[in-house]
């Protein structure tokens, strides 16, 4: 069976891209290999699905080429998204940092993403598994044969592979001759040596604000003490920029204008004005002396306060794709078209979302990615 165009995957990218080819006259077809549609998207945002920041910018993004997303990024803004989810009467609100987030619940993007495909004659296959493509294009799947003028990757990267993800799309890149970048977890929990987990592993489920930098970039947000390391919202973002053997330094104690005062008899009591009890004492134990605060000597006040404001943590590793949000890395963005996400190289190729190195930050960056390259790439096939 002939199509227009054939999107594989159909996650956040490949539906958007489906529709908005469907709406030009496109005959579309969709393939998925689960056993339905965008299972990604109903986890999102802890089940309310953060679709989009309306601060998105080139700057919020990590690949190979920082400018890449910038065209995509101004032909569908988030105001746009917002228009979009305004029209299907779904209601949402920002919790922080211009993070929209659904009042209810992420099944909604995912029936209106659906819903915008059959208005536009879009055939969505699930259960689909696609064995082999050839130039032209021809397809051979668990579903019969198909043919197409134009072929998009929408098949996301490598984390949560039990909600379906794959390296089909890095290997359909490799076979047509385009370069794929290093890949790796992002916006992961981060691992401690055994002995700092020692300290902080009995404290899990306890979190502060901080502000955390490595490699040039910084972000104040939440830390959380997990069984294996650290996590929250801060360590995930820096987990982006972390590589084997960095130690990013956190200020434990952002925007705060502390001294030691008369009156606190220990470190833990001082600090546990500013931390939750129980970190305090871990972080104590470690890097305080152990004494009453009123032995201590000027060095030592000093010393302590300001370890707590630039404390480098060597973190083991990361807890890999199983646990991280995004894969940094994907195809090269220089074998593609910055306007249609077309391969320069290749005809008709497109690949769009994760699959492509293009990482957003935490906070809808990565669904504004899918929405902004599938735009892109809709509006071309
Ligand atoms: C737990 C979790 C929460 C997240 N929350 C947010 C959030 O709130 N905000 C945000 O911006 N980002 C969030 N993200 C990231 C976001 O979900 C992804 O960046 C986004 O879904 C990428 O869209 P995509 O269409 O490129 O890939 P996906 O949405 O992953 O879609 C890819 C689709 O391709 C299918 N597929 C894969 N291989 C094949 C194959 N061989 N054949 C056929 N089909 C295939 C997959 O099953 C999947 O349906 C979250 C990620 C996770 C894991």
């Amino acid at each position: 069976m002939k199509y227009d165009a054939i999107i594989v995957g159909a996650g956040a990218a490949g539906l958007f891209c489906a529709f908005t080819a469907g709406r030009r006259g496109r005959r579309v077809l969709v393939l998925e290999h689960n056993g339905r549609p965008g299972e990604k998207i109903k986890v999102s945002g802890g089940g309310r699905c953060n679709f989009t920041n309306t601060h998105a910018g080139p700057e919020n993004y990590l690949s190979e080429n920082p400018g890449f997303c910038r065209s995509a990024l101004a032909g569908f803004s988030p105001q746009d998204f917002l228009s979009l989810v305004e029209k299907h009467g779904i209601a949402c609100h920002e919790k922080k940092l211009g993070q929209q987030f659904c009042d209810g619940s992420s099944g909604e993007i995912l029936s209106m993403l659906l819903r915008e495909c059959s208005e536009a004659r879009v055939e969505v296959r699930c259960g689909c598994r696609v064995q082999e493509v050839r130039q032209g294009f021809f397809l051979k799947t668990s579903g019969g044969d198909f043919a197409c003028d134009s072929l998009v990757i929408a098949t996301g990267g490598l984390s949560f592979a039990k909600l379906g993800a794959s390296c089909f799309g890095h290997l359909i890149a490799r076979q047509f001759g385009l370069r794929v970048t290093e890949l790796r977890p992002g916006l992961v929990p981060l691992t401690l040596p055994e002995r700092d987990l020692r300290t902080f592993g009995p404290v899990s489920g306890v979190s502060l604000p901080v502000r955390v930098r490595n490699a040039g970039q910084s972000f104040e947000e939440a830390l959380l003490v997990t069984h294996r390391g650290f996590s929250g919202p801060a360590v995930l973002q820096i987990s982006s920029y972390w590589n084997n053997g960095d130690a990013p330094v956190f200020d434990l104690l952002p925007g705060k204008d502390v001294s030691f005062r008369r009156g606190a008899t220990s470190a833990p009591a001082f600090f546990s004005e500013f931390w939750p009890r129980r970190f305090a004492e871990a972080w104590c134990s470690r890097h305080a002396p152990q004494k009453p605060l009123n032995q201590w000597s000027d060095r030592e006040r000093r010393e302590v306060l300001e370890l707590a404001r630039n404390w480098p943590v060597a973190f083991s590793g990361t807890e890999g794709y199983a646990k991280a949000e995004v894969t940094l890395g994907g195809v090269a963005t220089a074998g593609l078209s910055s306007k249609t996400m077309e391969s320069r190289t290749v005809r008709g190729l497109h690949f769009i979302g994760e699959v492509v190195d293009v990482t957003g930050w935490l906070g809808g960056y990565n669904f504004q990615w899918a929405w902004a390259s599938a735009h892109a790439a809709g509006r071309a096939i």
